[in-house]
């Protein structure tokens, strides 16, 4: 047993909920090394450079928050986060620089608006990610946030699912586009209707990270009231059966890529007192293309008269006057509600068409445009060096860097995504983006090193899904702005008709 299912055994990652009021009371030197492990279930992570303060992610299914959720988040980043809040590609919310102290305190006030942070990180089913417009979107197959919220509710908090080979991420969507990355999660639903009954084809062992994969597609038809007893079998599958000595293997990936679907299938009827019917077929029922995946801008809902308003945060990275701006905005000219996308970005739905031009101002105001260049608004960075521990590079600071350079010597015509990760781990999802930026370490020829990245270009999810591949490498970071100019202008200058 090596010594993270040692500690997983001995005490539940869960169980350090128990200890919290003593960690509070004796702080970051009374947190052994097993608690600081397990404390991941709660959502907590030491932060770099491991000197007494935590990041802390919260859970946002399906990126939907309300207002009184969303003035949480602003109290917590003004009171405890130095004034930071980071939106990740998962849609949840990171804050930086918790202390042992306020611990009880924070997630008290999360508890009281209905924000969980349990499972927000560890062996265990992660934040529920959807499409950020379900209920909505007047193109969708149905609204699968009712699924994806029963789903959430199912495995929180767990104790069934709450050691797990390792993470496990989840994507639920009603829509037509995928846009919750179905391909690249562990197990994702994605709705369709057969014979005029709404259900889920799901699929599983998608992931990036050193070694990604594209999820393979099980061959049923689940009904969408049986998806969580179809989610619980499949996952009792991986829990029983998922690699545990090597944790550079234990992702369900690794598990699917040695099984294929067929023999996952097997394992999974097992464990159903039911039999799902068949997938329906490509021809049936097709993929998405390569569709720009995408909620910037103005675009009308399903309920007649009402507009979400999207506005591009830029690396997701917010303070708290622009929360309680967001908020206010929200309450004022909207029910309150807002969403979160797996690009950072951030809606606030439910605008009468008359308020419109008002939110757009409001939201332009605080740095939040709405109407964004293609490079600006699905650009994409993790969170890298600045409190990361794995990472090998600097990440927002260059993103913004990129786009405002890109934004004055490029003028693209078509949509573009730009993903860049501080290390080759799968936070930022280089290998899906258009281009693709690795953090790296360039050594200098007269000693010494520099931040760098490797360039990769053509990732794409969709009917034809596939991962980047590399044109340069180690390309010092003051070079990347410049080499992406060049690298955009020459495919400007020099593109087929129907070249994308
Ligand atoms: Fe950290 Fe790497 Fe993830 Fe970026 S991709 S947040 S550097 S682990």
């Amino acid at each position: 047993m090596n010594d993270v299912e040692r500690i997983k055994k001995e005490k539940g990652g869960l169980e350090v909920w128990n200890d919290l009021q003593r960690i509070a009371a004796e702080g970051y030197a009374g947190i052994d090394a097993d608690d600081m492990f397990r404390l991941r279930w709660l959502g907590l992570y030491e932060q770099k450079p491991k000197d007494g303060f935590f990041m802390l992610r919260i859970k946002v299914p399906g990126g939907q928050l309300n207002y009184d959720q969303l003035i949480a988040v602003a109290e917590v980043t003004r009171d405890y986060a130095r004034n930071i809040a980071d939106i990740t590609t998962r849609q949840n919310f990171q804050f930086h620089w918790m202390a042992p102290q306020d611990f009880p305190a924070i997630f008290a006030k999360f508890s009281a608006v209905g924000i969980s942070t349990l499972g927000a990180c560890g062996d265990i089913p992660r934040n529920v990610t959807g499409c950020p417009v379900a209920g909505l979107d007047p193109n969708e197959t149905f609204d699968a946030q009712p699924y994806a919220q029963a789903v959430h509710e199912y495995f929180l908090g767990n104790p069934e699912f709450a050691d797990l080979p390792r993470k496990y991420k989840i994507s639920i969507t009603g829509c037509c586009e995928h846009c919750s990355q179905p391909e690249i999660n562990d197990i994702a639903a994605t709705a369709v209707i057969k014979n005029g009954e709404k259900g889920f084809h799901i699929r599983v062992g998608g992931g990036l990270s050193t070694r990604p994969f594209l999820a393979q597609k099980l061959n049923f038809f689940i009904p969408a009231d049986k998806l969580v007893d179809a989610f619980r079998a499949v996952t009792e599958v991986y829990r029983d059966s998922g690699y545990r000595e090597n944790r550079k293997k234990a992702r369900i990936k690794f598990l699917v890529a040695d099984w294929g679907a067929a023999k996952y299938e097997e394992e999974v009827l097992k464990r159903l007192s039911w039999v799902p019917e068949p997938a329906l077929t490509e021809a049936e029922w097709p993929e998405p293309t390569n569709n720009f995946r995408d909620h910037v801008g103005v675009h009308p809902q399903s309920q007649p008269g009402l507009f979400w308003v999207g506005a591009n945060v830029l690396t997701g990275r917010m303070n708290s006057e622009q929360l309680f701006e967001v908020a206010r905005l929200a309450k004022e000219y909207g029910t309150g509600d807002t969403r979160t996308t797996n690009q950072q970005n951030l809606l606030i739905v439910n605008v009468k068409e008359a308020d419109v031009p008002t939110v757009v101002a409001g939201l332009e105001a605080i740095g939040f445009p709405v109407v964004a260049s293609p490079i600006r608004r699905a650009a994409v960075a993790c969170t890298g060096s600045e409190f990361c521990n794995l990472a090998l590079t600097e990440t927002k600071n260059l993103m913004w860097q990129i786009v405002r350079h890109l934004d004055k010597t490029v003028s693209l015509d078509e949509p573009l995504r730009i993903n860049l990760n501080g290390c080759p781990n799968g936070c930022g999802q280089h290998h899906i983006g258009d281009i693709g930026l690795q953090g790296c370490v360039v050594k200098l020829p007269e000693g010494g090193s520099v931040d760098g990245y490797d360039i990769s270009l053509g990732g794409r999810l969709g009917r034809d899904a596939k991962f980047v591949r590399p044109i340069w490498r180690k390309v010092p970071a003051t070079d990347v702005p410049v080499a992406l100019e060049n690298l955009l202008n020459g495919y400007l200058n020099e593109r087929d008709e129907d070249e994308d």
